[in-house]
This record gives structure tokens, sequence and C-alpha cells, in this order.
């Protein structure tokens, strides 16, 4: 088999919190018990949002927790030439579409099959002749894409998953204010630093019925996913949702100790607040 290759990919808009180190933890260890592989990759494609000081205290932050990781650190705004060019297969088969709508307008026109999270309605699907010269962001024609990839599954600790990508409707693979969404960028990005397994939080599960597709139409390695559970404060909200969950450098800073925070975290004794769900296949 294979070395295993993991990854942290956090991006940098903010300070990283207790949430953010239990995942770290994860997809460290998952590597190194295997003799495998740890990389760290800045997810800095949102120019507004991004900070360069973030990136140094994200650093700072895992070096505390006592995590090591190979190779350089890669940046998401380096690499904006992989992310065009995979763009660019997309839409020579036909498969995206630019959407002029504005947040206000999406909002207001958000789709929501009963029960279903809200999807695109795809109003600019069909426009006949788009001007490019408007501010746009680039969809993927989500019917078109299924049909072309057939039905697809992935595996997540072990379970095979069918991947159900209709359900995420047309979404953006290239914003109007950055050249590449997340959810491309993080499919040519694992494919190319050759990520076996994905070690990530549960708030990502859905995201990965539609990277599973990317992976098919642009003949991407597929990797392993092991989604985890999330940390919950006190009150049993998840820390990211939540007011006041303390910052790593926060408690970096007063003295604590990473290590020993690092080892607590492994052992499990922090409340969860999303279970990984469970599947009949
Ligand atoms: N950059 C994403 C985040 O900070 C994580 C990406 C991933 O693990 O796939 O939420």
């Amino acid at each position: 088999m294979d070395p295993v290759v993991t990854r942290f990919a956090p991006s940098p808009t903010g300070r990283l919190h207790l949430g953010h180190a239990y995942s770290a933890i994860r997809a460290h260890d998952h590597a190194r018990a295997r003799g495998g592989r740890f990389l760290l990759r800045i997810e800095d494609i949102d120019g507004t949002r991004s900070r360069p000081e973030h990136v140094a205290t994200i650093l700072a932050d895992l070096a505390w927790l006592g995590l090591t990781w190979d190779g350089d650190v890669v940046h998401q705004s380096q690499r904006l030439d992989l992310y065009a060019a995979a763009l660019d297969r997309l839409r020579a088969m036909g498969l995206l579409y630019p959407c002029f709508c504005t947040r206000a307008e999406i909002a207001g026109a958000m789709a929501a099959p009963h029960g279903a999270t809200p999807v695109y309605p795809g109003t600019c699907r069909s426009i006949e002749a788009p001007d490019l010269a408007h501010p746009h962001c680039w969809r993927l024609d989500m019917t078109a894409a299924v049909a072309r990839a057939g039905a697809l599954e992935w595996s997540d600790a072990g379970r095979p998953v069918p991947a159900d990508p209709l359900a995420q409707g047309d979404v953006v693979l290239a914003r109007k204010d950055a050249p590449a969404s997340y959810h491309l960028a993080v499919t040519v990005d694992d494919a190319a630093q050759g990520v076996t397994d994905v070690v990530r939080g549960v708030d990502l599960f859905e995201a990965t019925h539609v990277h599973r597709l990317l992976q098919a139409l642009l003949d991407l390695p597929v990797p392993r996913w092991h989604h985890h559970a999330l940390l919950a404060g006190a009150d049993g909200e998840r820390l990211a949702k939540r007011h006041g969950a303390p910052a790593l450098a926060a408690l970096r800073e007063r003295g604590e100790d990473g290590r020993e925070l690092a080892e607590r975290l492994r052992t499990g004794d922090f409340p969860k607040a999303v279970a990984v769900p469970t599947f009949t296949s």
C-alpha cells in the first residue's frame, strides 16, 4: 500500500481554536501512526479575509501543540494557475456557466426541496449570450456533471458512502472575488499533493459529495475520507459557532502547555457537538 499522506488545511481568516487543534491532531496522528507524511496547506484564496499575520500564528500554534509537518507549507494563493487549468477543463466539457446573481438575489430565490438544504435555483443556467464584462462567478451545472460522471461512491472511515452531489445544487467553482472556490482548490490540491487520507471535521461531510464528483470529472485520484466529530463547548454548541471559544494563541500566550493540551484532546475528555453520520448502504 502507498504511504499515507494527510494534511491540515486551515484558512487564515482568524485565529485557531480548540476545534482546529483537534482536527490538526487527528490528521497528524493518522499519518504518524502509519509512518506517513503530514502536510500543512494554507487555504488563502480569499484575498479579502485571509491575513498573513494569521499564518504566522497558525504555525506557532501547531508547533506549540507539538505537531510537526513534512515539506514546505503550501499556500493556495500561489497555485492559482492550477485552479485556472482545472476550471478551463470543466468549461471545455460544457459543465460551467457564468452566474451574475448578487448575494441578495440568491438569498431571495434559494430553492429548498422539502427538508433539504437550500440550493441555488439555477437562475443564470440558460442565459443565451452571457456578457462576461459584468461581475460573475462560475457555477457547475450539477445535473450535467452528474450525468457525465455517473454513479460514484467514496469511503468514510472504511465505510462506503454513495455520492449525492445533486443535493448540493450548482455549486460555485470560481468566485466573483477569487479565481477559485474552496471546492475546486481543495480537490485540485489534495490530488496534486498526493493526499491519500483526508481527515477533517464532519462539518465538511456534505462538501465531500462535490469533491468526489470533481475528482471523477478531472480524472484525479480518490483519497479515503475520515470525518470526525466536532468539539463542543459546555453548552453543547460546536466551538466554531460559539462566541468566546478560546483562541489557541491566547492559551499559548498565557503560558499553557500546548503538548499537554494536545494529549488531553487525544484522550477525548472533551464533549462532541456533531456526531459522524451513519450510513446504510
Ligand atoms: N480550509 C478549510 C477550513 O478551514 C478546510 C479544508 C479541508 O479540510 O478540506 O475550514
